[in-house]
């Protein structure tokens, strides 16, 4: 490997692509963004995966040699074998991405869940970087988490880290088809559609929700408390399971800083008695998480020490 040698990471999200030329330091020397095509059917979507490729390769920097890309993607994702097992939102179903990039591009890719390359960038560059037990839950229009034991990201092939579809105990339909799960409790959206459907108010998102919640409007706080009550269990299982150092926590509602933070790290600390507390901490790395770590699957698919 060559100072000069780079890779794309490619984070195809529900909305968006966040793509980035990163170098051996993991600097992002390029940035491309492109609507992802959700909803328009698969071929759409491979489709702008491989224009956000061929953008960033248009214009590499002086001298360098791309050698790998890695990419990023929601859903159900075996990170082992390459394939894109289902998601909702984007049309998935065992599509083989992996290798139908590499045909295409001719290069390595390394193809892995855009939450679990978001815990592989916060562990190795951002707020979890002190840590070899941590998890990184990102808390957005879903709720998903990937985990490090011992240095190690967690797979269960394409299943560990998603607590959004565990039961929290409340009586809530999910869009998932579930009854109770914390994402259709605690998502940034949950958050927004249940204070609507408590008040009759129509608000813009989660945001509007936490600036109520500070106002002292009860309604606010109910939803809210809900929210948290459902994180701290499975936050709490989570780290009495996996012995978590840290619990860094990203996506939208994050952006609440402390207003969530304080509350879910008290609870989750009470609910986990005399075990040991991780330090519940902000996200450092924001919406370039899931780029960075896309990029970090991308050079160790380049460099052969894949998963
Ligand atoms: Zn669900």
């Amino acid at each position: 490997m060559s100072t000069n040698d780079v890779v794309f990471g490619v984070d195809v999200g529900g909305t968006v692509i966040k793509s980035g030329t990163v170098d051996t330091d993991y600097s992002l020397l390029d940035r491309e963004r492109r609507p992802t095509g959700a909803g328009m059917g698969t071929d759409v979507v491979f489709n702008n995966i491989l224009e956000s490729v061929q953008a960033l390769r248009s214009r590499l920097p002086e001298g360098s040699r791309l050698v790998g890309i890695g990419v990023a993607i929601t859903g159900i994702v075996d990170d082992v074998n390459g394939v894109a097992i289902h998601s909702e939102n984007v049309g998935w179903n065992n599509m083989p991405l992996r290798s139908m990039l590499e045909q295409e591009l001719g290069l390595p890719v390394g193809l892995g869940h855009d939450v679990r390359a978001g815990a592989l960038a916060e562990s190795s560059m951002g707020a979890g970087r002190d840590h070899s037990n941590m998890m990184f839950i990102a808390i957005g229009t879903g709720v998903s988490a990937g985990i490090l034991v011992d240095g190690r990201l967690v797979y269960g092939d394409g299943y560990a880290g998603e607590v959004g579809h565990v039961n929290a105990g409340l009586n809530e339909p999910c869009g998932c088809g579930g009854s109770g799960c914390v994402e259709a409790i605690a998502s940034a959206s949950a958050v927004a559609r249940r204070y609507s459907r408590l008040t009759g108010i129509d608000v813009e998102g989660a945001k509007e929700v936490a600036d109520r919640v500070s106002a002292g409007d009860a309604s606010a706080i109910q939803v809210w408390n809900d929210a948290i009550n459902a994180l701290a269990t499975a936050m709490a299982w989570t780290a009495g399971v996996v012995g978590c150092e840290a619990i860094v926590v990203g996506g939208g509602m994050a952006t609440s800083g402390e207003l969530l933070l304080a509350p879910l790290r008290e609870q989750t600390h009470r609910n986990l008695n005399i075990l040991r507390c991780p330090e519940i901490i902000p996200a450092q790395l924001g919406d370039e998480s899931g780029c960075l770590g896309a990029a970090i699957i991308g050079w160790d698919r380049y460099r052969g020490d894949a998963i």
